[in-house]
């Protein structure tokens, strides 16, 4: 039996693999032009996914390039101080089993446990699905199968296609409201908080550009870094603003004409040093 999967991040490579062994001619598509080594997020995985891991053989991988963090350190915009949480007993509360993996690590786990027997297709993706199994790609030919699985995430594709627009809305008792923040109150309370627009048809029904207050992400180092080493951190940041806005969609809100703005705290001389070369400030 032939099965198409869509996405091979964790869904599609874990099930890859056990289908694979059980008999079945599995194809794994991934819209991706590799397996993406974005980075990805730090991923907890407690007693069922280390157990599933373990059966699949690759827990030790799994344990080797774990996060390792031991302290959570919370940066809270009315202290100076952050606030440290020992994670080491946070996560022995939680589970009696534990390990924290970076997402595209545990990702190239997965599909290493079972790439030999799994045939993948990268940088294309499903374009249609008639009812009796003919697949077409954007890319490669139109192949048939047996079984679709979408394993491609919040916004999967496979379910737009085979359900449209409507199918997977649940009312789950929740609302968003979205509330104006006009530019002179933010500019009153200032830092940590800019004024930015929310622009319209961000969230549905909200048909205008929306004024708020938001709060930017901040590289936070110590003081007793080098002003070169902060300048050339710097430096490379806004050089790489083309591969960070390809490895995540907020990358494209980096720009270096706002970057010294409404910062809570000081600037570091490195910083400054590059800010002052590129005009940012005086
Ligand atoms: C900040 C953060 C922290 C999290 N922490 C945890 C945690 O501690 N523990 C935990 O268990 N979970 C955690 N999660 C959730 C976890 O990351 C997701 O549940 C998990 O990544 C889902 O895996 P997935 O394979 O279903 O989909 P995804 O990881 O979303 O991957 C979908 C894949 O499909 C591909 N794709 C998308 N569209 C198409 C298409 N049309 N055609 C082909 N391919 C396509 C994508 O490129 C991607 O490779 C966290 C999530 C976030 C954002």
């Amino acid at each position: 039996m032939r099965v198409l999967i869509s996405g091979a991040s964790i869904a599609g490579p874990v099930l890859a693999y056990w289908l694979s062994r059980v008999g079945f001619e599995v194809t794994v598509v991934e819209r991706a032009p590799a397996l993406r080594k974005t980075g990805g997020h730090a991923i907890d995985l407690f007693r069922p996914a280390m157990e599933i891991s373990e059966r699949m053989g690759v827990l030790p991988r799994i344990e080797a390039r774990a996060t390792g963090t031991t302290v959570l350190a919370v940066n809270r915009p009315w202290s100076s101080r952050p606030a440290r949480i020992n994670y080491l007993k946070l996560e022995k509360m939680m589970s009696d089993r534990h390990v924290e993996i970076m997402r595209d690590d545990l990702s190239e786990i997965y599909y290493d446990a079972g790439r030999d027997d799994v045939e993948y297709v990268f940088g294309d993706q499903i374009a249609a699905i008639s009812d009796d199994g003919d697949v077409t790609f954007r890319n490669g030919a139109p192949r048939r199968f047996d079984i679709v699985v979408g394993a491609d995430g919040l916004h999967s594709g496979v379910r737009q296609i085979v359900f449209g627009d409507s199918f997977g809305e649940r009312f789950l008792g929740s609302y968003i409201s979205v509330v104006s923040v006009p530019k002179a109150v933010v500019d009153k309370i200032g830092p940590p908080f800019v004024s930015v627009m929310i622009p319209a048809n961000t969230y549905t029904g909200q048909d205008k550009d929306v004024p708020t207050a938001a709060v930017v992400n901040y590289l936070v180092t110590s003081s007793a870094v080098s002003d070169d080493l902060a300048y050339q951190m710097t430096k490379l940041i806004f050089e790489s603003l083309p591969e960070l806005a390809n490895s995540h969609v907020a990358g494209k809100e980096i720009k270096l004409e706002t970057a010294a703005m409404g910062s809570p705290v000081p600037l570091h001389p490195g910083a400054i040093r590059y800010y002052k070369e590129k005009g940012v400030i005086k």
